[in-house]
């Protein structure tokens, strides 16, 4: 069993070194994480320069680059062999509802996933490390039950852990995304040399937390795993979409 690991929060960051800690024994672990926090990275490749791999000290591979340049470059580059299993975070905070489109956490997973490769991303809910240990726990045992049993391909799935002791943790909770309101207004400042700037505002609040969903689960103290696809094809479009679409472009 090999498995790739990654995350977006860098290749420092406590994260990361817990759930590497916590998937200890269960197969042979590479590590390929970005240099920097690229958190809200989505799915974003760098393509006008090239890219930097270091070795770290305790053996973590960085990439001067993003989370997915990082699962790119590890799968078509860097790894010997194709990994069975890419896992990604612990992330610093939720990926839940819409979060999920700009996670870089998400991303991560979700190359692999486009690669071909059965890939989890996990996230504690809350900032802040609190039962980071407990979290990393729940993360070893989805880990495991894939290992074990694995699911029918292609799997994607995004994972959510409340911060709270393991032993309090309320089981597992299979999901939907929820819904978020809109973000908060961009946040205006000013630089020390007068310059007018702006910071993207917090994530809005959840708009959908009905049961059944991530934000839902999360909320209740379970552990949220949902099963993701990228196919964003509106299905239920097509067919208006083909009346609408037919007197276009015809040549008569
Ligand atoms: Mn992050």
């Amino acid at each position: 069993m090999r498995i790739l690991v990654s995350n977006d929060d860098g290749y420092t960051a406590p994260g990361l070194e817990a759930l590497v800690q916590a998937l200890q024994g269960l197969g042979e672990l590479t590590v390929v994480a970005p240099e920097t926090n690229h958190s809200g990275a989505s799915n974003s490749l760098t393509l006008n320069r090239p890219l930097t791999v270091r070795t770290a000290a305790n053996g973590f591979v960085c990439v001067n680059g993003t989370p997915s340049d990082c699962v790119h470059v590890a799968l078509t580059g860097l790894m010997d062999a194709r990994p069975d299993l890419v896992v990604s975070g612990i992330n610093n905070g939720a990926n839940m509802g819409d979060d999920t489109l700009y996670s870089g956490t998400v991303a991560a997973a979700a190359e692999g996933y486009l690669f071909g490769i059965p890939s989890i991303a996990f996230s504690l809910a809350e900032k802040g490390w609190a039962h980071l240990e407990a979290a990393a726990r729940a993360a070893r045992q989805v880990v495991e039950r894939q290992i074990a049993q694995p699911l029918a391909a292609p799997v994607l799935l995004n994972v959510n852990i409340p911060s709270r002791p393991f032993d309090a943790l309320q089981g597992l909770q299979v999901t939907r995304l929820g819904k978020r309101h809109p973000s908060e207004p961009v946040v205006r400042t000013t630089t020390p040399y007068g310059d007018t700037v702006y910071w993207i505002g917090p994530v809005g609040l959840a708009a959908d937390a009905a049961p059944g969903t991530d934000f839902h689960a999360v909320a209740q103290g379970s552990v949220s795993v949902t099963p993701l696809r990228l196919d964003l094809t509106q299905h239920s479009q097509l067919d208006e979409l083909r009346q609408w679409a037919e007197p276009l472009c015809a040549s008569q």
